[in-house]
Protein backbone atom coordinates (compact mmCIF):
# COMPACT_ATOMS: atom_id res chain seq x y z
CA UNK A 1 0.00 0.00 0.00
CA UNK A 2 1.44 3.50 -1.07
CA UNK A 3 0.23 6.56 1.36
CA UNK A 4 0.33 9.76 -0.22
CA UNK A 5 -0.29 12.66 1.97
CA UNK A 6 -0.93 15.70 0.12
CA UNK A 7 -2.87 15.89 -3.10
CA UNK A 8 -1.71 19.32 -4.66
CA UNK A 9 0.32 18.91 -7.92
CA UNK A 10 3.26 16.97 -5.85
CA UNK A 11 1.42 13.76 -4.73
CA UNK A 12 -0.99 13.55 -7.15
CA UNK A 13 1.67 13.51 -10.19
CA UNK A 14 3.57 10.76 -8.36
CA UNK A 15 0.29 8.79 -8.22
CA UNK A 16 -0.57 9.21 -11.84
CA UNK A 17 2.86 8.58 -12.59
CA UNK A 18 3.13 5.24 -9.85
CA UNK A 19 -0.33 3.83 -11.80
CA UNK A 20 1.24 3.78 -15.05
CA UNK A 21 3.91 1.42 -14.06
CA UNK A 22 2.52 -0.21 -11.07
CA UNK A 23 -0.73 -2.12 -9.54
CA UNK A 24 0.02 -1.18 -5.83
CA UNK A 25 -2.99 -0.15 -3.82
CA UNK A 26 -2.79 3.90 -4.24
CA UNK A 27 -4.40 6.30 -0.94
CA UNK A 28 -3.79 9.90 -1.21
CA UNK A 29 -5.53 11.66 1.85
CA UNK A 30 -5.73 15.38 1.67
CA UNK A 31 -7.51 17.42 4.64
CA UNK A 32 -8.61 20.71 1.97
CA UNK A 33 -10.71 18.93 -0.35
CA UNK A 34 -11.68 15.25 -1.73
CA UNK A 35 -10.45 16.69 -5.08
CA UNK A 36 -7.11 17.58 -6.63
CA UNK A 37 -7.35 21.50 -7.67
CA UNK A 38 -4.74 24.02 -9.41
CA UNK A 39 -3.79 26.10 -6.56
CA UNK A 40 -2.18 28.50 -9.31
CA UNK A 41 -5.83 29.43 -10.20
CA UNK A 42 -7.66 30.54 -7.23
CA UNK A 43 -7.43 33.91 -8.58
CA UNK A 44 -9.64 33.74 -11.31
CA UNK A 45 -12.21 32.22 -9.34
CA UNK A 46 -12.42 34.90 -7.26
CA UNK A 47 -12.25 37.47 -9.98
CA UNK A 48 -15.04 35.36 -11.54
CA UNK A 49 -13.41 33.88 -14.68
CA UNK A 50 -14.15 30.52 -13.71
CA UNK A 51 -15.99 28.25 -11.13
CA UNK A 52 -13.94 26.35 -8.55
CA UNK A 53 -14.96 22.99 -10.11
CA UNK A 54 -13.11 24.40 -13.59
CA UNK A 55 -10.00 24.31 -11.46
CA UNK A 56 -9.92 20.38 -11.42
CA UNK A 57 -7.60 19.29 -13.73
CA UNK A 58 -9.18 15.46 -13.74
CA UNK A 59 -13.24 14.21 -13.49
CA UNK A 60 -14.17 12.76 -10.49
CA UNK A 61 -14.62 8.87 -12.47
CA UNK A 62 -10.54 9.52 -13.61
CA UNK A 63 -9.45 8.09 -9.54
CA UNK A 64 -11.77 5.27 -9.59
CA UNK A 65 -10.65 4.32 -12.87
CA UNK A 66 -7.33 4.39 -12.08
CA UNK A 67 -7.36 2.69 -8.96
CA UNK A 68 -6.38 5.99 -7.13
CA UNK A 69 -8.45 5.83 -3.76
CA UNK A 70 -9.00 9.24 -2.23
CA UNK A 71 -9.77 10.46 1.56
CA UNK A 72 -10.44 13.73 2.77
CA UNK A 73 -9.52 13.59 6.35
CA UNK A 74 -6.59 15.35 8.63
CA UNK A 75 -3.64 12.99 9.04
CA UNK A 76 -2.41 13.72 13.29
CA UNK A 77 0.39 11.56 13.69
CA UNK A 78 2.91 9.01 11.55
CA UNK A 79 4.15 5.98 13.72
CA UNK A 80 7.26 4.73 11.31
CA UNK A 81 7.80 2.10 14.15
CA UNK A 82 4.86 0.49 13.05
CA UNK A 83 4.52 2.05 9.34
CA UNK A 84 1.30 3.82 10.22
CA UNK A 85 -0.71 6.99 10.15
CA UNK A 86 -3.65 7.99 12.66
CA UNK A 87 -6.09 10.32 11.07
CA UNK A 88 -8.09 12.99 12.85
CA UNK A 89 -11.07 10.41 12.15
CA UNK A 90 -9.20 7.89 14.01
CA UNK A 91 -8.73 5.97 11.38
CA UNK A 92 -5.61 4.37 11.68
CA UNK A 93 -3.45 3.19 7.93
CA UNK A 94 -0.72 1.06 7.51
CA UNK A 95 1.71 1.89 4.44
CA UNK A 96 4.68 -0.13 2.95
CA UNK A 97 5.68 3.28 1.12
CA UNK A 98 4.61 6.59 2.44
CA UNK A 99 4.96 9.97 0.38
CA UNK A 100 4.70 13.39 2.01
CA UNK A 101 3.46 15.76 -0.15
CA UNK A 102 2.07 18.29 2.20
CA UNK A 103 2.60 21.49 1.10
CA UNK A 104 2.97 25.02 1.96
CA UNK A 105 1.55 27.47 5.00
CA UNK A 106 1.04 31.20 5.07
CA UNK A 107 3.97 32.86 7.06
CA UNK A 108 2.38 35.12 10.10
CA UNK A 109 5.70 36.69 12.10
CA UNK A 110 3.83 37.16 15.32
CA UNK A 111 2.18 40.35 14.58
CA UNK A 112 -0.35 41.75 16.96
CA UNK A 113 -3.78 41.14 15.58
CA UNK A 114 -2.44 38.66 13.00
CA UNK A 115 -5.37 36.45 13.99
CA UNK A 116 -8.38 38.55 14.02
CA UNK A 117 -11.27 38.40 11.87
CA UNK A 118 -11.02 39.87 8.31
CA UNK A 119 -6.77 38.94 8.50
CA UNK A 120 -5.65 36.16 6.57
CA UNK A 121 -3.28 34.98 3.81
CA UNK A 122 -4.19 33.09 0.47
CA UNK A 123 -2.76 29.45 0.36
CA UNK A 124 -5.92 27.20 0.50
CA UNK A 125 -9.23 26.49 -0.63
CA UNK A 126 -10.96 27.91 2.80
CA UNK A 127 -8.88 30.99 2.13
CA UNK A 128 -10.41 31.71 -0.84
CA UNK A 129 -13.49 31.32 0.75
CA UNK A 130 -13.03 33.17 3.59
CA UNK A 131 -12.07 36.23 1.45
CA UNK A 132 -15.14 36.05 -0.05
CA UNK A 133 -16.70 36.45 2.54
CA UNK A 134 -14.04 39.08 4.56
CA UNK A 135 -14.39 41.41 1.66
CA UNK A 136 -17.70 41.56 0.88
CA UNK A 137 -18.69 45.57 0.64
CA UNK A 138 -15.57 46.73 1.91
CA UNK A 139 -13.79 49.73 0.88
CA UNK A 140 -10.23 49.56 1.67
CA UNK A 141 -7.58 46.49 2.24
CA UNK A 142 -3.53 46.23 3.56
CA UNK A 143 -1.91 43.83 2.11
CA UNK A 144 1.76 43.03 3.89
CA UNK A 145 4.39 41.74 1.74
CA UNK A 146 5.89 42.17 -1.40
CA UNK A 147 6.11 38.52 -3.58
CA UNK A 148 3.86 37.31 -6.39
CA UNK A 149 1.05 35.97 -4.01
CA UNK A 150 0.62 39.39 -2.44
CA UNK A 151 0.07 40.79 -5.81
CA UNK A 152 -2.51 38.35 -6.77
CA UNK A 153 -4.67 39.13 -4.11
CA UNK A 154 -4.11 42.90 -4.80
CA UNK A 155 -5.32 41.97 -8.57
CA UNK A 156 -8.20 40.28 -7.01
CA UNK A 157 -9.67 42.76 -4.70
CA UNK A 158 -8.79 45.51 -7.41
CA UNK A 159 -11.53 43.79 -9.63
CA UNK A 160 -14.15 44.22 -6.67
CA UNK A 161 -13.12 47.72 -6.46
CA UNK A 162 -11.63 48.09 -3.33
CA UNK A 163 -8.62 50.54 -2.62
CA UNK A 164 -5.37 48.28 -1.87
CA UNK A 165 -2.43 49.57 -0.04
CA UNK A 166 0.59 47.56 -0.41
CA UNK A 167 3.52 47.24 2.26
CA UNK A 168 6.70 46.34 0.67
CA UNK A 169 9.57 45.90 3.48
CA UNK A 170 12.21 46.37 1.02
CA UNK A 171 12.85 49.80 -0.90
CA UNK A 172 11.64 47.95 -4.63
CA UNK A 173 9.31 45.16 -5.42
CA UNK A 174 10.36 41.43 -5.22
CA UNK A 175 13.87 42.25 -4.89
CA UNK A 176 15.01 39.08 -3.01
CA UNK A 177 14.28 37.82 -6.83
CA UNK A 178 14.26 40.18 -9.85
CA UNK A 179 16.93 42.53 -10.59
CA UNK A 180 16.95 46.60 -10.41
CA UNK A 181 16.22 46.64 -13.68
CA UNK A 182 13.30 44.42 -14.07
CA UNK A 183 12.12 45.29 -10.25
CA UNK A 184 11.70 49.43 -11.90
CA UNK A 185 10.13 47.90 -14.69
CA UNK A 186 7.20 45.94 -12.81
CA UNK A 187 6.36 48.80 -10.37
CA UNK A 188 6.18 51.38 -13.30
CA UNK A 189 3.44 49.04 -14.29
CA UNK A 190 1.40 48.99 -10.94
CA UNK A 191 1.19 52.93 -11.58
CA UNK A 192 -1.47 52.43 -14.03
CA UNK A 193 -3.77 50.47 -11.66
CA UNK A 194 -4.79 53.53 -10.16
CA UNK A 195 -6.08 51.61 -7.01
CA UNK A 196 -3.24 50.13 -6.05
CA UNK A 197 -0.99 52.06 -3.21
CA UNK A 198 2.24 50.74 -2.99
CA UNK A 199 4.13 51.47 0.17
CA UNK A 200 8.11 50.47 -0.66
CA UNK A 201 10.49 50.37 2.24
CA UNK A 202 6.94 50.05 4.85
CA UNK A 203 6.73 47.45 7.69
CA UNK A 204 3.60 46.25 9.30
CA UNK A 205 3.87 46.95 12.94
CA UNK A 206 0.49 46.42 14.27
CA UNK A 207 -3.27 45.60 13.27
CA UNK A 208 -5.91 47.50 14.80
CA UNK A 209 -9.10 45.91 15.70
CA UNK A 210 -12.84 46.77 17.36
CA UNK A 211 -14.54 45.44 19.92
CA UNK A 212 -15.63 42.27 17.72
CA UNK A 213 -12.33 41.52 17.01
CA UNK A 214 -12.32 42.55 13.43
CA UNK A 215 -9.79 44.30 11.66
CA UNK A 216 -9.99 48.40 11.24
CA UNK A 217 -6.69 49.55 10.37
CA UNK A 218 -2.85 49.26 10.79
CA UNK A 219 0.33 51.09 11.61
CA UNK A 220 3.48 50.94 9.79
CA UNK A 221 7.15 50.38 11.80
CA UNK A 222 7.07 54.45 10.51
CA UNK A 223 3.80 55.13 12.71
CA UNK A 224 1.73 55.44 9.40
CA UNK A 225 -1.91 54.57 9.97
CA UNK A 226 -4.11 53.23 7.43
CA UNK A 227 -7.84 52.55 8.50
CA UNK A 228 -9.13 49.50 6.38
CA UNK A 229 -11.61 46.75 6.43
CA UNK A 230 -9.78 43.70 5.25
CA UNK A 231 -5.73 42.58 6.28
CA UNK A 232 -3.60 40.67 4.02
CA UNK A 233 -1.09 38.40 5.06
CA UNK A 234 1.01 37.36 1.98
CA UNK A 235 4.70 37.68 3.39
CA UNK A 236 6.05 33.98 1.98
CA UNK A 237 4.98 30.43 2.83
CA UNK A 238 6.88 27.66 4.50
CA UNK A 239 6.64 24.04 4.92
CA UNK A 240 3.84 22.60 6.11
CA UNK A 241 4.97 20.64 8.81
CA UNK A 242 4.04 20.52 12.19
CA UNK A 243 2.28 17.29 12.76
CA UNK A 244 5.45 15.44 11.22
CA UNK A 245 8.06 17.18 13.59
CA UNK A 246 6.28 14.88 16.31
CA UNK A 247 7.97 11.83 14.40
CA UNK A 248 10.91 10.05 14.08
CA UNK A 249 11.46 11.51 10.20
CA UNK A 250 14.00 14.39 10.30
CA UNK A 251 12.63 18.21 9.74
CA UNK A 252 14.74 21.38 9.49
CA UNK A 253 12.23 23.98 7.78
CA UNK A 254 11.08 21.51 5.53
CA UNK A 255 11.10 17.67 5.31
CA UNK A 256 14.79 17.01 5.33
CA UNK A 257 15.12 14.51 1.94
CA UNK A 258 18.33 13.84 -0.27
CA UNK A 259 18.61 13.80 -3.87
CA UNK A 260 16.56 10.37 -4.32
CA UNK A 261 13.44 12.56 -2.52
CA UNK A 262 14.21 9.66 0.65
CA UNK A 263 13.58 11.22 4.27
CA UNK A 264 15.95 9.80 6.92
CA UNK A 265 13.31 7.24 7.70
CA UNK A 266 13.32 4.27 5.49
CA UNK A 267 10.00 4.17 2.72
CA UNK A 268 8.92 7.80 3.79
CA UNK A 269 9.97 10.32 1.06
CA UNK A 270 9.38 13.77 0.54
CA UNK A 271 8.54 15.89 -2.45
CA UNK A 272 6.94 19.36 -3.44
CA UNK A 273 6.69 22.78 -1.02
CA UNK A 274 7.23 20.79 2.41
CA UNK A 275 10.43 19.07 1.25
CA UNK A 276 14.16 20.28 2.05
CA UNK A 277 17.27 19.08 0.53
CA UNK A 278 19.95 18.36 2.48
CA UNK A 279 22.38 19.33 -0.35
CA UNK A 280 20.56 20.92 -2.71
CA UNK A 281 21.14 20.56 -6.80
CA UNK A 282 24.02 23.10 -8.04
CA UNK A 283 22.46 26.17 -8.38
CA UNK A 284 19.13 25.73 -7.13
CA UNK A 285 17.43 26.45 -3.52
CA UNK A 286 17.16 23.73 -0.74
CA UNK A 287 13.05 24.50 -1.27
CA UNK A 288 11.68 25.64 -4.14
CA UNK A 289 7.52 26.52 -3.66
CA UNK A 290 6.67 26.46 -7.17
CA UNK A 291 4.35 24.52 -8.90
CA UNK A 292 6.61 22.81 -11.85
CA UNK A 293 9.88 21.73 -8.77
CA UNK A 294 6.04 19.53 -7.63
CA UNK A 295 5.22 18.44 -10.98
CA UNK A 296 9.15 17.12 -11.28
CA UNK A 297 9.60 15.38 -7.89
CA UNK A 298 6.48 13.73 -8.36
CA UNK A 299 7.58 12.02 -11.58
CA UNK A 300 11.10 11.33 -10.48
CA UNK A 301 9.88 9.69 -7.31
CA UNK A 302 7.46 7.75 -9.23
CA UNK A 303 10.05 6.06 -11.05
CA UNK A 304 11.81 4.90 -7.31
CA UNK A 305 8.95 3.51 -5.63
CA UNK A 306 8.47 1.44 -9.25
CA UNK A 307 11.82 0.14 -8.50
CA UNK A 308 13.99 2.14 -10.91
CA UNK A 309 15.94 4.19 -8.27
CA UNK A 310 16.36 7.52 -9.75
CA UNK A 311 17.94 11.06 -8.54
CA UNK A 312 16.06 14.32 -8.72
CA UNK A 313 17.80 16.37 -11.18
CA UNK A 314 15.75 19.43 -12.41
CA UNK A 315 18.25 20.92 -15.59
CA UNK A 316 17.57 24.58 -15.44
CA UNK A 317 15.45 26.72 -13.19
CA UNK A 318 12.61 27.79 -15.28
CA UNK A 319 9.30 29.94 -14.06
CA UNK A 320 6.51 32.06 -15.10
CA UNK A 321 4.28 34.36 -12.99
CA UNK A 322 1.91 37.22 -14.14
CA UNK A 323 2.03 40.88 -13.04
CA UNK A 324 -1.42 41.99 -13.50
CA UNK A 325 -1.20 42.31 -17.26
CA UNK A 326 2.73 41.90 -17.74
CA UNK A 327 3.88 38.05 -18.36
CA UNK A 328 7.02 36.74 -16.61
CA UNK A 329 9.50 34.00 -17.64
CA UNK A 330 12.73 33.06 -16.00
CA UNK A 331 15.10 30.61 -17.81
CA UNK A 332 18.73 29.71 -16.20
CA UNK A 333 20.14 32.14 -13.71
CA UNK A 334 19.26 35.85 -13.49
CA UNK A 335 19.96 36.39 -10.12
CA UNK A 336 18.93 39.81 -8.14
CA UNK A 337 22.36 40.49 -7.47
CA UNK A 338 24.51 39.91 -10.43
CA UNK A 339 27.69 38.00 -9.03
CA UNK A 340 30.95 39.15 -10.84
CA UNK A 341 32.23 37.76 -13.48
CA UNK A 342 29.01 38.11 -15.14
CA UNK A 343 27.74 40.50 -17.96
CA UNK A 344 24.38 41.61 -18.16
CA UNK A 345 21.90 43.04 -21.20
CA UNK A 346 18.90 44.42 -21.09
CA UNK A 347 16.36 45.33 -23.58
CA UNK A 348 13.44 47.75 -22.87
CA UNK A 349 10.90 48.57 -25.22
CA UNK A 350 10.72 52.34 -25.56
CA UNK A 351 6.86 52.27 -25.88
CA UNK A 352 5.30 49.09 -25.12
CA UNK A 353 5.82 47.03 -21.85
CA UNK A 354 8.34 44.50 -22.88
CA UNK A 355 11.71 44.21 -20.92
CA UNK A 356 14.37 41.30 -21.35
CA UNK A 357 17.51 40.85 -19.16
CA UNK A 358 19.96 38.48 -20.62
CA UNK A 359 23.08 37.06 -18.65
CA UNK A 360 26.16 35.98 -19.71
CA UNK A 361 29.79 35.09 -18.27
CA UNK A 362 32.03 37.85 -19.15
CA UNK A 363 34.74 36.09 -20.72
CA UNK A 364 33.26 33.17 -22.11
CA UNK A 365 29.93 34.75 -23.32
CA UNK A 366 28.10 31.54 -22.25
CA UNK A 367 24.48 32.46 -22.06
CA UNK A 368 23.57 32.03 -17.96
CA UNK A 369 19.77 33.53 -18.23
CA UNK A 370 16.90 35.34 -19.39
CA UNK A 371 14.01 37.25 -17.69
CA UNK A 372 11.70 38.55 -20.48
CA UNK A 373 8.50 40.66 -19.49
CA UNK A 374 5.53 41.13 -22.01
CA UNK A 375 6.78 38.19 -24.09
CA UNK A 376 6.29 34.80 -24.37
CA UNK A 377 9.23 32.57 -24.81
CA UNK A 378 9.63 28.51 -25.43
CA UNK A 379 10.99 26.88 -23.16
CA UNK A 380 12.38 24.02 -24.82
CA UNK A 381 14.59 26.55 -26.85
CA UNK A 382 16.15 28.33 -23.65
CA UNK A 383 16.74 24.59 -22.05
CA UNK A 384 18.52 23.54 -25.31
CA UNK A 385 20.54 26.63 -25.66
CA UNK A 386 21.59 26.45 -21.62
CA UNK A 387 22.17 22.63 -22.22
CA UNK A 388 24.80 23.02 -25.15
CA UNK A 389 26.46 26.44 -23.57
CA UNK A 390 25.23 28.46 -26.27
CA UNK A 391 26.69 31.93 -26.67
CA UNK A 392 24.64 35.27 -25.94
CA UNK A 393 26.03 35.73 -29.58
CA UNK A 394 24.32 32.79 -30.60
CA UNK A 395 21.30 33.49 -29.09
CA UNK A 396 20.74 36.65 -29.94
CA UNK A 397 21.53 35.34 -33.86
CA UNK A 398 18.76 32.91 -33.28
CA UNK A 399 16.26 34.98 -30.92
CA UNK A 400 13.55 33.75 -33.60
CA UNK A 401 13.55 29.96 -32.77
CA UNK A 402 12.02 30.91 -29.30
CA UNK A 403 9.65 33.23 -30.82
CA UNK A 404 6.05 32.74 -29.93
CA UNK A 405 4.82 35.94 -30.75
CA UNK A 406 5.73 36.35 -34.53
CA UNK A 407 3.90 39.77 -34.34
CA UNK A 408 6.49 40.94 -31.70
CA UNK A 409 9.86 39.69 -33.49
CA UNK A 410 8.92 40.71 -36.93
CA UNK A 411 8.52 43.93 -35.35
CA UNK A 412 11.81 44.32 -32.61
CA UNK A 413 13.82 41.34 -32.62
CA UNK A 414 15.86 43.63 -34.92
CA UNK A 415 15.92 46.52 -32.52
CA UNK A 416 16.94 44.26 -29.74
CA UNK A 417 20.25 42.73 -31.67
CA UNK A 418 20.89 46.29 -32.77
CA UNK A 419 21.02 47.97 -29.27
CA UNK A 420 23.48 44.66 -28.50
CA UNK A 421 25.71 45.48 -31.45
CA UNK A 422 25.67 48.96 -30.26
CA UNK A 423 26.69 48.27 -26.41
CA UNK A 424 28.68 45.46 -27.14
CA UNK A 425 30.54 46.59 -30.54
CA UNK A 426 29.15 43.62 -31.95
CA UNK A 427 28.31 42.26 -35.23
CA UNK A 428 25.30 40.20 -35.22
CA UNK A 429 23.07 39.86 -37.66
CA UNK A 430 19.17 38.01 -36.64
CA UNK A 431 18.86 34.65 -38.80
CA UNK A 432 15.38 33.96 -40.38
CA UNK A 433 13.40 31.04 -38.40
CA UNK A 434 13.65 28.12 -39.91
CA UNK A 435 10.86 25.99 -41.05
CA UNK A 436 11.49 23.10 -38.73
CA UNK A 437 12.25 26.02 -36.12
CA UNK A 438 8.42 26.56 -36.15
CA UNK A 439 7.61 23.08 -34.95
CA UNK A 440 9.31 22.83 -31.89
CA UNK A 441 6.99 22.49 -28.65
CA UNK A 442 6.45 25.20 -26.17
C1 LIG B 1 -2.23 31.98 -4.77
C2 LIG B 1 -1.06 31.19 -5.25
C3 LIG B 1 -0.53 31.41 -6.50
C4 LIG B 1 0.55 30.68 -6.95
N1 LIG B 1 1.05 30.92 -8.20
C5 LIG B 1 2.10 30.21 -8.66
C6 LIG B 1 2.63 30.42 -9.97
O1 LIG B 1 2.14 31.28 -10.71
N2 LIG B 1 3.68 29.64 -10.40
C7 LIG B 1 4.22 28.67 -9.59
O2 LIG B 1 5.16 28.00 -10.00
N3 LIG B 1 3.75 28.45 -8.34
C8 LIG B 1 2.71 29.19 -7.85
N4 LIG B 1 2.24 28.97 -6.59
C9 LIG B 1 2.88 27.92 -5.76
C10 LIG B 1 2.34 26.54 -6.12
O3 LIG B 1 0.94 26.60 -6.17
C11 LIG B 1 2.83 25.53 -5.09
O4 LIG B 1 4.24 25.47 -5.19
C12 LIG B 1 2.26 24.13 -5.31
O5 LIG B 1 0.87 24.15 -5.44
C13 LIG B 1 2.65 23.21 -4.16
O6 LIG B 1 2.18 21.94 -4.43
P1 LIG B 1 2.35 20.74 -3.39
O7 LIG B 1 1.77 19.55 -4.07
O8 LIG B 1 3.75 20.65 -2.92
O9 LIG B 1 1.48 21.16 -2.12
P2 LIG B 1 -0.03 21.68 -1.96
O10 LIG B 1 -0.63 22.07 -3.24
O11 LIG B 1 0.00 22.68 -0.87
O12 LIG B 1 -0.81 20.39 -1.46
C14 LIG B 1 -0.60 19.88 -0.17
C15 LIG B 1 -1.91 19.35 0.39
O13 LIG B 1 -1.65 18.57 1.54
C16 LIG B 1 -2.67 18.83 2.51
N5 LIG B 1 -2.16 18.48 3.84
C17 LIG B 1 -1.12 19.03 4.50
N6 LIG B 1 -0.98 18.44 5.70
C18 LIG B 1 -1.95 17.52 5.80
C19 LIG B 1 -2.31 16.59 6.80
N7 LIG B 1 -1.66 16.49 7.96
N8 LIG B 1 -3.38 15.79 6.58
C20 LIG B 1 -4.06 15.86 5.42
N9 LIG B 1 -3.75 16.71 4.43
C21 LIG B 1 -2.70 17.53 4.62
C22 LIG B 1 -2.90 20.31 2.35
O14 LIG B 1 -4.14 20.69 2.92
C23 LIG B 1 -2.87 20.45 0.84
O15 LIG B 1 -4.13 20.22 0.29
C24 LIG B 1 1.14 29.69 -6.12
C25 LIG B 1 0.62 29.46 -4.85
C26 LIG B 1 -0.47 30.20 -4.41
C27 LIG B 1 -1.01 29.94 -3.04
Amino acid sequence: MIIIIGNGISGVTAARNIRKKSDEPITIISSESKYFFSRTALMYVYMGHMKFEHTQPYEAHFWPENRIDLKQTFVQSIDTDTKTILCSNNESISYDKLILATGSKSNKFGWKGQDANRVQGLYSKQDLEDMEANTKGIKRAVIVGGGLIGIEMAEMLLTRHIEVHFLVREDRFWSGVLPEEDSNFIMEHFKKHHGLHMHYGEELDEIHVDDTNSAIGITTKKGERIDCQFVGLTAGVSPNINFIKESKIETNRGILINRFLETSVKDVYAIGDCAEFIEPVHGRRPIEQVWYTGKFMGETLAHTITGNRAEYSPGYWFNSAKFFEIEYQTYGDVLSNMPEGRTKFVYQHPKEEILLHFVFDSTTRRFIGINNFGVRLRHLVFNAWLTKEATIEEVLRDLKSANFDPEFYTTYESDIVGQFNKEFGTNIIVAKRKWWQKLIPA
